[in-house]
């Protein structure tokens, strides 16, 4: 399918530039026929069709999800330890089952995500479309550097070579190691975390190497953590690597890469084709406006080993329909701008740290990295404390005048006032993989 030097645009033309009407038709069938599939081949979607009065039957139009009751990682959980060992949501037999994923288990008992040797293929095809649309070519090196071991970033590098990539499966080894894998191979193209991709470039400099002059890498993917879609932190790792930054987003319970960002870099293209979005209000479960927040609910259209039908991610994100400057027309995420379980509320306004990352990242007299500190007061009203730090060209003289224009900036952007502390640069510890921003001491605990 591709050639070295290969410089067409699309990868799949006729599917990335169809109208929005094909895109509703084509996920119409599909919807249709995996619903039925679910019903008719796995015990858990059976049971809880039928429970609920629905049938695959009665979808006439996309909007006929909304009829079908929800699931969740807790639901993934429970029938997974019920039914072991991958839980009665499983659609196959076993003997077709090629590969298994599973979440880190930070939360309890890790959920295994199977996939047929069909659903892995058509997985990888998917990659190669999505690293295509981000500007990866045959003639890239591209270094991938995530985690080999269960997790479903692992894999994405097969959808590199499918692309026709040179591909350094070099998975997670220490930083120094990893720079001079990227820089003896002359690496073109990484993966990482957005928070590590800074702290590699950090590192980089510390060891006398500059990113722009001692290596080759030019595009870097990230994914993990919101700051992949926030202009102001993609921004800050492009200057000091020199470099184009697109976000990507993946769930363990689906693909590595759900989304990515285009050349355009405006919001990440969705993998339409094989994942239904619904964004939705988490309270009362209907859908908000295009282009609003809400909660990321996905229903697969494709992957038979295990579908999973109206999944709520926690991830509370916006989308727009609108035609990309890319010529491409699928759907895309405008943001992700944090899990629920991370928003804040402060006296009453949603809060999410991408929110403070945003006004963070955007001011030269910061280093970038910040905290956020909750606390309840002797008033029994919530208080927000801003740690950031002054960065190294910036003397602490200052700090009275840069804690006003930091609080003035984030009380434009959010309506929130905070208390804002200036710490020396080097203060704040620095993450290596996803960082932790929030210190909740209302309940004294970290989150
Ligand atoms: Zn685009």
């Amino acid at each position: 399918m591709t050639s070295p030097n290969d410089d067409r645009k699309y990868w799949d033309e006729n599917l990335e530039t169809q109208s929005r009407a094909d895109w509703a038709d084509l996920k119409l069938r599909l919807l249709q026929q995996h619903l039925r599939h679910a019903y008719a081949n796995s015990p858990y979607y059976r049971q809880s069709f039928d429970a609920a009065g629905v049938h695959p039957d009665q979808i006439k139009s996309l909007d006929d999800i909304r009829r079908f009751p929800f699931i969740d990682k807790k639901i993934l959980r429970d029938r997974q330890i019920a039914v072991p060992p991958f839980g009665d949501l499983v659609a196959v037999p076993e003997r077709d089952i090629v590969y298994i994923s599973a979440s880190s288990g930070s939360t309890g008992v890790p959920t295994a995500s199977p996939f047929t040797a069909q659903d892995f293929d058509a997985w990888m095809d998917y990659e190669a479309r999505q690293f295509w649309s981000s500007g990866l070519r045959p003639t890239d090196r591209y270094c991938h550097s995530l985690n080999f071991s269960l997790f479903i970033g692992g894999p994405c590098v097969i959808g590199a070579q499918k692309l026709g990539a040179l591909c350094i499966h070099a998975g997670t080894v220490p930083s120094e190691r990893l720079l001079a894998i990227v820089r003896q191979f002359q690496a073109t193209a990484i993966w990482t975390t957005p928070s590590y991709a800074w702290y590699l470039g950090e590192t980089a400099i510390k060891e006398g190497i500059d990113p722009k002059r001692d290596l080759a890498i030019q595009r870097i993917f990230v994914a993990g953590e919101p700051g992949g879609s926030i202009p102001e932190t993609r921004q800050r790792i492009e200057a000091l690597w020199g470099a184009s930054v697109y976000d990507y987003y993946g769930l363990s319970d689906i693909f590595g890469s759900c989304g990515g960002m285009c050349e355009e870099k405006h919001g990440l293209h969705w993998a339409e084709d094989h994942i239904l979005v619904e964004v939705l209000d988490p309270e009362s479960g209907l859908p908000v406006p295009e282009g609003e927040r809400g909660e990321l609910v996905l229903t697969t259209l494709r992957k038979r080993a295990r579908p999973l039908v109206r999944f709520r991610t926690g991830d509370i994100v916006s989308f727009t329909n609108a035609p990309c400057a890319c010529g491409r027309t699928s759907q895309r995420m405008l943001g992700t701008h944090g899990r629920l379980d991370d928003m804040l509320i402060i006296k009453g306004v949603n809060l999410f740290p991408s929110d403070v990352e945003a006004v963070a990242r955007r001011d030269h007299d910061f280093t970038g990295e910040y905290r956020l500190v909750v606390e309840r007061g002797d008033d029994h009203l919530d208080h927000l404390t801003i740690e950031v730090e002054r960065a190294a060209d910036t003397g602490p003289a200052r700090d009275a005048e840069l804690a006003h224009r930091f609080a003035g900036h984030l009380k434009s952007v959010t309506g929130i006032t905070a208390q804002v502390v200036i710490l020396p640069p080097g203060a704040l510890p620095r993450a290596t993989h996803k960082a932790k921003r929030i210190e909740d001491r209302r309940q004294g605990i970290w989150s």
